[in-house]
């Protein structure tokens, strides 16, 4: 095999560079089992461009910070490239690059037609008056201006940037363009051509996959989640309204605990108010490493990559982890959970519900036209829930863990568009 994932000392070992290695060893273990030739494993294992860009932003007082900004497209074999943007101080090259390979597995196992792509800023948006995140929004977009487009690449939200900040890009590059493109990005404001029901299609996507792998009633089964953004919280408001009792979710502050169960709604009027889960009145305070192990049937990771590690996956008690999250389980984590019994139903098809409303924002976009969210809705399940069955039974088939299987079909199929597309020249 010619993609190796090298040794590195301590000090080369980022989050970002971990979680590269992580996305390679995952994509290492599909092309093993497809057969592929070292080529094409090469080729997929390599990001097909990547631009690094410079970012200056005029801070209120006058002072001018320049921070590192990033857009890596992985694949585009299937169709223009797609992904998120994150705005993180700790983003970094290989992290983005990471994600984007994350996300041309996920678009072709759900059977949409894009490739993968992601871009990153390293800042602290939560440090940044709403002007200055304006002003460094709109500077970013108009650094990888070249790269994006409808019919190229299409940003959306990720950790840090909302409907906000697609609406800022999506101004940016139609004053470039002189008319309105709204195609341009998705997660997008209504007013603007977002789609009904994206902001919580990830969450709902979430819920779906979490029921199928639970496969009986919700009722009683408790639930923890990490991380309480745009993801966790609907993920956790989601599941308790199918029945389940959320008892402990967490966020940058800490961890929040109620055994009897959170009341989901309050507990998120507390955080819109608040800004943070810590000092919710009606939970004990949790660390952060205790949720991880909770006596839980669920554990629902929707925070950053590598949260579930050697270290602690020995103490994780859930049956059950669905991953909200991109890369929230290292590969050696993956091994002790498996060992421990514990299924995890993996990021490329637990949180793919974002990718495959943003398709269909994107589709109505491209036609002028605008669905009900109940057609929205209806669509999403039944896409989550063909890409669970498919994975489901290819698992079962060949004895693979679900994230093996999940890559197989999502490796597989962009390789099957590589070799049927041949090589130019
Ligand atoms: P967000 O910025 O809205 O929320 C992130 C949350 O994680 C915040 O509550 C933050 O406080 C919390 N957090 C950060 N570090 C933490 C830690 N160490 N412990 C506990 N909590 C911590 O981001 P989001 O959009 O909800 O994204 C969360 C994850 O879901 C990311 O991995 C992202 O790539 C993935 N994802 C997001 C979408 C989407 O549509 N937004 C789609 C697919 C996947």
């Amino acid at each position: 095999m010619s993609v190796m994932v090298p040794s590195r000392t301590p000090a080369q070992i980022t989050p970002g560079r971990q979680a590269l290695d992580s996305a390679l060893y995952q994509l290492g273990q599909a092309a093993e089992h497809l057969g592929l030739d070292d080529g094409l494993h090469t080729m997929l294992a390599t990001p097909r461009r990547s631009l690094t860009v410079s970012v200056p932003v005029r801070r209120e007082d006058g002072r001018m910070d320049v921070v590192q900004g990033y857009r890596v497209q992985h694949n585009v074999s299937r169709g223009p490239a797609k992904g998120g943007i994150r705005f993180h101080p700790g983003t970094d090259i290989h992290e983005v690059t990471a994600l984007a390979m994350w996300m041309t597995w996920k678009c072709a196992l759900v059977g949409i037609p894009y490739g993968g792509a992601k871009g990153g800023v390293a800042v602290d948006p939560t440090a940044l008056t709403t002007r200055e995140l304006e002003r460094l929004t709109r500077r970013y977009v108009n650094e990888i201006l070249p790269m994006i487009g409808p019919e190229k690449d299409i940003p959306a939200p990720d950790v840090g940037t909302d409907e906000q900040t697609m609406a800022w890009i999506m101004d940016t590059y139609s004053v470039n363009a002189g008319y309105a493109v709204p195609g341009v990005v998705t997660g997008k404001p209504a007013t603007l051509g977002g789609s009904l029901g994206r902001s919580g299609a990830t969450s709902r996507g979430v819920q779906i996959a979490a029921l199928s792998a639970l496969g009986h009633a919700p009722d009683g089964v408790t639930v923890a989640v990490q991380g309480f953004g745009k993801v966790g919280a609907l993920a956790a408001q989601y599941l308790a309204d199918a029945g389940c009792r959320v008892v402990a979710v967490s966020d940058v502050s800490g961890a929040v605990h109620a055994p009897g169960g959170l009341d989901i709604a309050d507990l998120r009027a507390w955080v819109a108010e608040s800004g943070q889960v810590l000092g919710y009145r009606h939970a004990d305070a949790l660390g952060h490493d205790e949720l991880f192990e909770l006596d839980v049937d669920v554990l629902v990771p929707a925070a950053l990559e590598g949260a579930i590690t050697e270290t602690n996956a020995p103490r994780v008690r859930a049956r059950l982890v669905v991953e909200g999250a991109n890369g929230p389980t290292t590969p050696e984590a993956d091994e002790i959970l498996a060992a421990n019994g514990t299924v995890v139903v993996p990021d490329i098809l637990a949180n793919a519900g974002g990718v495959i409303v943003s398709y269909l924002e994107w589709v109505q976009n491209m036609q002028a036209y605008s669905w009900s969210e109940g057609e929205v809705g209806r669509r999403l399940h039944e896409l989550m829930q063909s890409a669970y069955g498919e994975v489901k039974s290819l698992a079962a088939e060949r004895a693979l863990s679900l994230r093996q299987a999940a890559h197989v079909i999502g490796v597989g199929r962009v390789a099957e568009a590589h070799q049927m597309r041949g090589l130019y020249p």
